[in-house]
């Protein structure tokens, strides 16, 4: 039996000697064969020379470095391609999610478990950062048709037939808890508690964490696009009734007259439901916008990242084939 861990690492330089340290203190409870394999996600700092260095100390660390920043779920996903474990395990390279915790996840996997997820039961974040990702894990939760499990990150084991699953994906902004949660299996959550970054400062800005979020709504709800056309119709049915109205007015102008509510110069009228209906007009564009994004950035079929150097591996890793471009 062999267990693979995967660590997507993106200037971590600061953090890496203590990972280093604390992982292998962490695997000597597992008792059994292991490789970890570090994806350097197109660091400028020293990352990669120290995961060379560290792959000189101890063989069973393997390295990959991707050509450029793929981001986190690109890092992940390469990872796991060139993993060849029995079980796997994903973990943030700064030390967030507590390598002791492994032992635990394998004990479940032992048990029978195949998907062993972690549930950050209290987290060090900043306050702004914690409260929109508690009511975004609760948000897709109601939005999609399946069980997510809510506030469960990608620190988590999967049993090799999960890894081939998710392997086989090809969709590009992979948001990866999503589809975990989505293959099905056996699945459990441990609670744990979610410490502040060891050091250094997060690389998930919040540019990159709306991008993820977006992601996952998108890619497992279609719920936004039923959005645009239930808003559109209750708009067209407010806009009817104020067209009668008027019609009314003019014809019957009279009687409006003696109830007060003879037609009146009607600028604020006009302004107000132009602005109104350009703006939703603008949010259905900008909602189907969105997904026809992701369906071109799909029918492209470039590959997901580009694996630029490798220490460790037998073979060269490569990209995996796009089923767009298989004979
Ligand atoms: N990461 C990455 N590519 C990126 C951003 C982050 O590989 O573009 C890695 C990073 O090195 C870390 C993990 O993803 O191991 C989580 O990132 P971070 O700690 O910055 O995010 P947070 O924990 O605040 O969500
Ligand atoms: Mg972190």
């Amino acid at each position: 039996m062999k267990l693979s861990v995967v660590i997507p690492c993106y200037n971590e330089e600061q953090v890496l000697e203590a990972l280093f340290e604390r992982m292998t203190a962490a695997a000597r409870a597992w008792n059994l064969d292991y490789e970890v394999i570090c994806v350097d996600d197109g660091s400028s700092d020293r990352t990669w020379a120290l995961l060379r260095a560290q792959h000189a100390r101890d063989a069973r660390w393997r390295c990959l470095s991707l050509a450029r920043n793929f981001g986190h779920q690109a890092a992940v996903s390469a990872g796991m391609y060139h993993a060849c474990g029995d079980a796997l395990v994903v973990i943030d390279a700064d030390l967030q999610d507590p390598p002791e915790e492994i032992s635990r996840m394998l004990e479940k996997w032992r048990e029978g478990y195949q998907v062993v997820f972690a549930i950050r039961a209290s987290r060090a974040d900043p306050p702004l950062k914690s409260l929109l990702a508690w009511a975004f894990y609760r948000t897709i939760a109601k939005l999609v048709s399946f069980r997510i499990p809510v506030d469960a990150g990608d620190f988590c084991l999967l049993d090799r037939r999960v890894v081939n699953v998710m392997n086989a994906m090809p969709e590009r902004g992979k948001y990866l808890r999503g589809l975990r949660a989505w293959s099905g299996f056996r699945q459990i959550g441990l609670p744990f508690q979610r410490h502040a970054r060891a050091a250094g400062e997060a690389h998930y800005t919040f540019k990159k964490s709306l991008r993820l979020a977006l992601d996952g709504v998108v890619s497992f709800s279609s719920m936004p696009l039923r959005i645009a056309s239930i808003l559109g119709w209750w708009v067209s049915v407010f806009a009817l009734v104020g067209i009668l109205f008027v019609l009314a007015q003019r014809i019957f102008s009279d009687w409006f007259e003696s109830m007060g509510l003879g037609p009146a110069p009607g600028f604020a009228t006009i302004v107000i439901s132009i602005l109104f209906l350009g703006g939703v007009q603008l949010i259905c564009l900008g909602i189907i916008g969105e997904y026809l994004a992701r369906i071109y950035e799909e029918v492209k079929g470039r590959p997901q990242w580009i694996i630029g150097d490798s220490i460790g591996f037998d073979h060269a890793p490569s990209p995996p084939k796009s089923p767009l471009l298989a004979p």
